[in-house]
């Protein structure tokens, strides 16, 4: 009987591996049809001078709205899209999606800043430089109105390729941010030697600010260390007014997260910059 049980139980076990491989499956095949059939769009959270709370940058953000199982998260289907090299062409669509952005923005926020994210697959294209440069004279775009934001732990694997790429692409103007600062294990020698504008530091060191001595100790050599080395900082996933206070006495430049915006469509982007004249109170 007992061995009846452990067969059943291993049955189910079964079919539950089987579940997740077809839903797995379905969620793949959907993917490569959620740029034709239009289910994908970007939502864009303010990135703000952390002394003034001026809005300086946003964060293109993408969103797949399917068609039955609703929103479906980034965290979840970036990783689908990485896997399956359909990352390129959703890339390049974001990519695209930004630089439209700014040309329909005009010459009405002519200040604000970009950033998009790229993978790391990306950049490993021979023509990505070639596509991007392509993109942004079609929609006239000024090269230095948007940041590339790419990960640390992609940077680590084939540092020379991405720094090669890193290189041209700053030659072109763009702005270079590493995302996730700190989640991977960059030493100080070859950040000194990578051509970036900015590190964000990951929301995981901003959660127990405040709370914890050694974070804090952490943040603050953070911050230290990319101002020695000539870097901006941006803290995302501020949601307290207490991480906010922090943060700033540490000295950092630019925050993001929900204590001052969520990600937002374009149009309420729009609004925040019009009502606010630019500058974000804080929701306590
Ligand atoms: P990320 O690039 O580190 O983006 C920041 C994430 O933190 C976003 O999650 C944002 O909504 C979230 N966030 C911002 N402020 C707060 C806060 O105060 N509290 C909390 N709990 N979260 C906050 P989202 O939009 O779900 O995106 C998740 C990840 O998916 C991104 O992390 C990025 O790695 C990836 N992703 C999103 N869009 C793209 C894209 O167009 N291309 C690529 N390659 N990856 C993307
Ligand atoms: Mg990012
Ligand atoms: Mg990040
Ligand atoms: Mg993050």
């Amino acid at each position: 009987e007992a061995k009846a049980q452990g067969k059943n139980s291993f049955a189910i076990y079964d079919n539950r591996m089987n579940e997740l491989a077809v839903e797995r499956l379905e969620l793949e095949w959907d993917l490569r049809n959620a740029l034709d059939h239009k289910q994908l769009s970007l939502v864009f959270q303010p990135i703000v001078d952390i002394r003034t709370g001026k809005m300086l940058e946003v964060e293109a953000l993408l969103r797949w709205e399917h068609p039955t199982r609703g929103m479906i998260s980034p965290t979840l289907f970036i990783p689908i899209a990485e896997e399956t090299g359909l990352i390129c062409s959703i890339g390049l669509w974001v990519f695209r999606e930004a630089c439209y952005q700014l040309h329909r923005w005009g010459e009405q926020y002519k200040d604000l800043i970009i950033g998009v994210n790229v993978s790391a697959r990306q950049f490993h294209q021979p023509d990505f430089v070639q596509q991007v440069k392509r993109t942004l004279s079609e929609l006239r775009v000024e090269p230095c109105r948007i940041k590339l934001e790419i990960t640390e732990t992609a940077m680590l694997h084939d540092l020379d390729t991405i720094r090669s790429v890193l290189e041209q692409l700053r030659s072109l103007g763009l702005r270079i941010a590493i995302d996730d600062f700190g989640t991977g294990y960059s030493s100080i020698s070859y950040l000194s030697r990578l051509p970036v504008d900015t590190l964000k530091i990951d929301r995981s060191f901003i959660i127990p600010l405040g709370e914890d001595k050694r974070t804090d100790g952490v943040v603050k050599a953070m911050i230290a260390m990319a101002a020695s080395l000539g870097l901006q900082v941006t803290s995302e996933g501020i949601e307290t007014p207490q991480q906010l206070e922090v943060l700033r006495s540490m000295g950092c430049d630019r925050g993001q997260g929900y204590l001052f915006a969520r990600p937002l469509p374009a149009g309420a982007v729009a609004a925040l910059l019009e009502e606010s004249g630019s500058v974000l109170s804080v929701k306590a």
